[in-house]
């Protein structure tokens, strides 16, 4: 499998880049996992709009799924040119009810609510969940290719099965939304770049990847925080990069 990063910050970009968003791919899946802002045209520098499988989104936060409707908008245009024959698959928690039903609306996706009891088949790759902590209802995602797996964390602040979730992982990818600095005067519902370090050296994780940085933080803040307490390969999410799995 390979994971490429299409946009790593929250809850807004930098300029010029985008909020969150990963294409997940492996021999026969191509498969997006969150879509926020400004995620539509990073897409399309590495894949057409009609090439793609499914979509997951973790929760509905806009910066993990407000650019949803647009994506709508280039699957109706795709079905309408005959570029693709039936409506994008849309795996997404069903709350909160609004933020649903404004994709579930939309006749160019085929939306399924997820559950922690949710398998899923995808040509060659298999999904499972599980739900986490944090403002919207939000769920880790882990995508299975024979013995390799990637596990992505969503937002949530920290708990425990987090690292059980993450077992293992040959790539974790895991949000740091806040530094400890930050963590002193506004309890987010998200983890610091060190909780993400402390869970993913729990987990044992293979290799883990940074995401959810905030515009105007230099990314060696958030390195330096995980690196104090994980010991294995780790980095940030880069914009653009491919990581195989
Ligand atoms: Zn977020
Ligand atoms: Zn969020």
């Amino acid at each position: 499998m390979k994971l490429t990063v299409l946009g790593n910050y929250g809850p807004y970009p930098k300029a010029g880049c985008a909020c969150s968003g990963f294409l997940l791919t492996s021999d026969s899946a191509k498969v997006l996992i969150d879509c926020g802002s400004g995620v539509v045209g990073k897409l399309q520098q590495f894949i057409d709009i009609e090439e793609l499988d499914a979509v997951i989104l973790s929760h509905l936060h806009c910066d993990h799924a407000g650019d949803m409707l647009t994506l709508g908008y280039a699957v109706d245009i795709k079905i309408k040119k005959q570029l693709r024959s039936a409506p994008l698959k849309v795996y997404l928690p069903g709350e909160p009810l609004d933020e649903f039903d404004r994709i579930a609306s939309r006749a160019s996706f085929e939306v399924s609510k997820i559950g922690e009891n949710m398998q899923l088949e995808l040509k060659d790759i298999q999904i499972t969940f599980k739900e986490m902590k944090h403002g919207f209802p939000n769920y880790a995602i882990s995508v299975k290719k024979g013995n390799r797996r990637f596990v992505y964390s969503g937002d949530t602040m920290p708990n425990d099965g987090l690292i059980e979730f993450a077992k293992d992982a040959d790539l974790f990818l895991c949000e740091a939304g806040l530094l400890e600095r930050d963590e002193k005067c506004i309890r987010a519902m998200h983890l610091t770049a060190k909780e993400a370090g402390e869970i993913a050296e729990k987990a044992g994780a293979k290799r883990l990847l940074l995401t959810h940085f905030l515009p105007d933080i230099k990314v060696t803040h958030y390195i330096n925080e995980a690196a104090s307490v994980y010991n294995g390969i780790m980095e940030i999410a880069g914009e653009s990069k491919t990581y195989f799995i």
